[in-house]
C-alpha cells in the first residue's frame, strides 16, 4: 500500500499548514477556547482556499477530491486543534450526506452555498435519553399538508448555534414502526421560528460549543426533508465511514502536536542538571507516544485507501477511530505528565489538548460502541 503523497497533495498540505500557522496562532486559540468563540475567520480562509468544495463534484462547484485528500486536510486542521477539524468536518460530511441522499434540487440549492461559505452545517441526533442507542430518539415530526411540525429536544449538538448554520436533524416520523425504521432527516436552519438553542458549559471543545436544541412546533417544508420518509437511519449510516475517517485523521494531527510539544519541552526543561528528556522514564514515554501516533496514522491511512477503492472498510475505519481517539486521549494525558505543573496552567496549550482529546473516545460513537462494531465484523453478535 502506497502512503506517499503525490505532488498536488504535498502542495495542498504545505499551503494549508502555512495558512493555519499564520492565522491560528496560540493567542487566537486561547482566546477562542476561553471565550467559547466560533473560529469564523479561520473558516473563511478555508472557504477562500476551496477546502469546503474539496469533496464535492464539479457540477455543484466542488473540486472532486477523494477521501485521501480529505484525510490530508483533516490531519492538518487537527494539527492545530481538533475542534478546527470538527468545524470543517461537520460541514463537509453533512454536505456529503446531502450529496448521497438529497434531491437534485436540494443539491443545486445547498451545496454551492456550503462551498462558498454562505451556510455551514451541523448534526443533531443525540437526545437526553438516546445517545449510543440513537435509534431510541423521541423528537417527532408530524406531517401537516406539505410541511412537517417538529417537537422535541436534542442535546450535545456541536456548533448548532454558529451563524448561518443549517442543522441536519434526525427525528422520528413514525412511532408505530420498529426501532430505527421510523426516522427521517430534515435540514433545519438554526433561526427557524420555534427553535431554541442553549449553549452548555463543557470541559473542552469550547470553540465550537455543545448545545441543547429545543423544538416547539417548528414548521419545516417537505422540501427540507432529505431522502425518503422513514429513511433517515440509512441516510445517517451513509456518511458514517467518511465521518470516522475524517475525525480519525483529526485525532492523528492533534496527537502529533501533543508529542511535538511534549518533546520540545522535554529537551529544554532541565531538572537535576540535565534535560528531563534524558531521563529514561520520560524518553520511553515519548518513544511510546510517537509509536502510537504513527500506528494511528497507519490505521487511518489504511482505512482511507480501502474506502477510496470503494471497498467495504467497516472494520478498518472503526479500528482507526477507536485506536486514534484512545491514542490522542492517552498521549495528551502523558503530555500533561511530561510538562508537570506548567501543563496545568491555562497559558500553556497542553491543558487544552487534554480537554479536547478527552471528548474523542465519547463523541462520534464511544470506544465501547467501536469495539462492539469491530467484534461484529469478527462474526460476534454484540449490542
Ligand atoms: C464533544 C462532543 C461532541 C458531540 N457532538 C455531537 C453532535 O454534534 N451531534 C450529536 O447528535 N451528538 C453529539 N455528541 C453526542 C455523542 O454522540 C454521544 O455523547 C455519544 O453517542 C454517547 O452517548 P451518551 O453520551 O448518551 O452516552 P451513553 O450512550 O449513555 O453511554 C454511557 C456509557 O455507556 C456505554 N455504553 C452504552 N451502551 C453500551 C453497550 N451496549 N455496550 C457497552 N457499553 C455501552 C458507553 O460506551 C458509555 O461509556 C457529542 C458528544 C460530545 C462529548
Amino acid at each position: 500500500m502506497d502512503f506517499d503523497l503525490n505532488e498536488e497533495q504535498t502542495i495542498l498540505r504545505d499551503n494549508l499548514r502555512k495558512m493555519m500557522d499564520d492565522i491560528a496562532t496560540s493567542d487566537y486559540l486561547r482566546e477562542h477556547d476561553e471565550n467559547g468563540l466560533y473560529p469564523y475567520e479561520v473558516y473563511e480562509k478555508w472557504v477562500e482556499m476551496g477546502l469546503l468544495g474539496l469533496p464535492f463534484p464539479e457540477q455543484y462547484g466542488g473540486y472532486g477530491g477523494d477521501v485521501i485528500d480529505m484525510a490530508i486536510v483533516s490531519e492538518e486542521l487537527g494539527r492545530k486543534a481538533y475542534p478546527f477539524l470538527e468545524a470543517y468536518g461537520l460541514s463537509a460530511f453533512s454536505g456529503l450526506t446531502l450529496l448521497q441522499n438529497g434531491s437534485e434540487e436540494q443539491k443545486k440549492h445547498y451545496l454551492p452555498k456550503l462551498i462558498n461559505g454562505e451556510i455551514r452545517m451541523s448534526i443533531s441526533m443525540t437526545e437526553p435519553d438516546a445517545g449510543s442507542d440513537a435509534g431510541n430518539m423521541r423528537t417527532l415530526a408530524v406531517a401537516d399538508g406539505d410541511s412537517w411540525v417538529i417537537n422535541g429536544q436534542k442535546v450535545f449538538s456541536t456548533a448548532a448555534d454558529a451563524k448561518n448554520n443549517i442543522i441536519t436533524l434526525y427525528c422520528k416520523t413514525d412511532n408505530d414502526v420498529p426501532y430505527q425504521k421510523g426516522i427521517t432527516a430534515f435540514l433545519v436552519p438554526n433561526d427557524t421560528p420555534g427553535l431554541e438553542i442553549r449553549r452548555l458549559k463543557t470541559f473542552g471543545c469550547n470553540m465550537l460549543g455543545l448545545s441543547e436544541v429545543f423544538f416547539e412546533n417548528v414548521r419545516v417544508s417537505d422540501s427540507q426533508r432529505v431522502g425518503e420518509v422513514n429513511g433517515g437511519w440509512q441516510c445517517m449510516l451513509s456518511g458514517l465511514m467518511f465521518e470516522r475517517i475524517v475525525t480519525s485523521a483529526g485525532y492523528v494531527g492533534n496527537a502529533q502536536t501533543v508529542v511535538d510539544q511534549a518533546l520540545e519541552y522535554a529537551k529544554e526543561r532541565k531538572q537535576f542538571g540535565k534535560p528531563i528528556g534524558h531521563s529514561q522514564a520520560i524518553a520511553h514515554m515519548l518513544a511510546d507516544m510517537q509509536t502510537n501516533v504513527d500506528a494511528s496514522r497507519m490505521l487511518m491511512l489504511r482505512a482511507a485507501v480501502k474506502l477510496s477503492k470503494g471497498e467495504n472498510a467497516m472494520r478498518e475505519v472503526t479500528q482507526a477511530k477507536l485506536f486514534g481517539s484512545e491514542t490522542f486521549a492517552e498521549v495528551a494525558n502523558q503530555g500533561m505528565q511530561i510538562m508537570g505543573g506548567y501543563s496545568y496552567m491555562m497559558e500553556y496549550d497542553m491543558q487544552r489538548h487534554y480537554r479536547d482529546a478527552r471528548s474523542t473516545t465519547i463523541a462520534a460513537g464511544t470506544s465501547q460502541m467501536q469495539r462492539n462494531l469491530i467484534a461484529n465484523t469478527m462474526g460476534l453478535k454484540v449490542r
